[in-house]
């Protein structure tokens, strides 16, 4: 494809596709070889340096949807994100994050950074209103070693929104390397790099992936913030073997189409939600209440699938999701189907409860990956859950 930029959808269904010439079929054959000519080619081709036929395809439709020179696919979103984050970090420095992080992050830092001697400060500020107390918190805690801050948005559970724009900025005046998280988003839904954001990361297993059954990352990027990601990535070995690199190719072309559903039944199910007497609260960055829903207006193109919400007291979480019958208690997110968990079960389970308190975490909050299912079935399935919990 040309160098003109297409609308999503034809980027979602045609940028990197591989022409069969041999027999004219029309979807991307699947080069399974793992091993390639060494002699009088261009390219030393090898899964593990994630440049298989595939591999690459696969990558230039990952960087054409976040407006990028390049990008990589990975293994899993953590393989994504713990090679991105060493391949910037050394012995003695240092890195900000933002502290509303998905849980592997935050464990990948807590659990293995101390070895490495790289230092991190989690900051404050994030929560109600987040974004007008960001630049502070995020500012008070770069040292003159830090050479990363990381920051994800919308994030996990409660829909916290960060200021892209004002992080970057702040970054950019220390010669500091900006990373998000953007998961939640898509790039359908976000393009970090519009806002001055260095390298953007995904969990394919996601809103890329879209049916529950792929696990895979990306990372987007500068050529040469890919070229430093690779050669740690090429050691590291975190590559996505191409059987499922063909199938996420295969995904991707109705992800455009797919995260348009997600929204468009989310900002319908938020604002109904917020309307039922059974539920106490909602966390959606589409909803006028929520705090930094014009920030949220200002950055995203679509506000996502994803919507927490927290029921009464007097009705039972535990009881309220078996009682359901479309949509699914399940770990994960992002699939066709409507899922549904508590946090405090699952994501927070290892937290003190008055940690969990801290960070507006109740027992009666649940995290609600909206599915493209028609919305009134979804409605119908959480009011006769709600009927039936009352009543027990
Ligand atoms: C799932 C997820 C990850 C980790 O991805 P895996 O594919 O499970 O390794 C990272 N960040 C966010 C926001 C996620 O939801």
């Amino acid at each position: 494809m040309s160098t003109i930029k297409k609308g999503l959808n034809t980027i979602c269904t045609h940028v990197g596709e591989l022409k069969d010439e041999q027999f004219k079929g029309a979807v991307s054959p699947i080069y399974l070889s793992s091993s390639y000519a060494f002699m009088d080619v261009d390219v030393k081709r090898y899964p593990r340096y994630f440049n298989t036929p595939n591999q690459e395809a696969l990558s230039k439709k990952i960087a054409a949807l976040e407006g990028t020179e390049s990008a990589m696919i990975f293994g899993s979103g953590m393989a994504a994100v713990s090679t991105t984050l060493l391949a910037f970090l050394n012995h003695g420095d240092h890195i900000v994050l933002q502290k509303s992080l998905y849980g592997g992050t935050y464990n990948l830092v807590v659990e293995e950074f101390e070895k490495y001697g790289i230092q991190y400060t989690f900051t404050d500020g994030l929560g109600e209103g987040a974004s007008r107390s960001v630049e502070t918190s995020f500012a008070k805690a770069i040292t003159p070693q830090t050479k990363v801050i990381y920051i994800e948005t919308p994030s996990n559970p409660l829909m916290t929104i960060t200021d892209m724009q004002m992080v970057a900025t702040l970054a950019r005046k220390h010669g500091i390397i900006t990373m998000i998280d953007n998961t939640f988003a898509s790039p359908i839904n976000q393009n970090p790099l519009e806002f001055g954001i260095d390298i953007i990361i995904h969990s394919a297993t996601k809103y890329m992936g879209g049916h529950s059954d792929i696990c895979a990352g990306a990372v987007a990027a500068s050529q040469e913030h890919i070229d430093r990601i690779w050669n740690l990535g090429k050691n590291l070995g975190g590559s996505l073997s191409d059987m499922t690199v063909w199938m996420l190719e295969r995904s991707m072309k109705t992800m455009a189409i797919r995260v348009r559903a997600h929204n468009e039944n989310a900002n319908e199910l938020a604002s109904w939600l917020d309307r039922l007497p059974e539920i106490a609260s909602v966390y959606y960055p589409g909803l006028p209440s929520h705090p930094d829903h014009a920030l949220a207006k200002k950055q995203m193109n679509g506000f996502g699938g994803m919507i927490s919400f927290e029921l009464i007291p007097s009705i039972d979480a535990e009881q309220f999701m078996r009682a359901l019958q479309l949509i699914k208690p399940s770990m994960s997110l992002a699939g066709v189907e409507s899922t549904i968990l508590s946090p405090t079960q699952t994501s927070h389970a290892l937290l003190s409860p008055e940690e969990r308190a801290h960070q507006g975490i109740t027992d009666g909050l649940m995290r609600f990956s909206v599915g493209i299912e028609d919305c009134e079935d979804i409605k119908e399935d959480i009011m006769q859950a709600l009927t039936q919990t009352k009543r027990q």
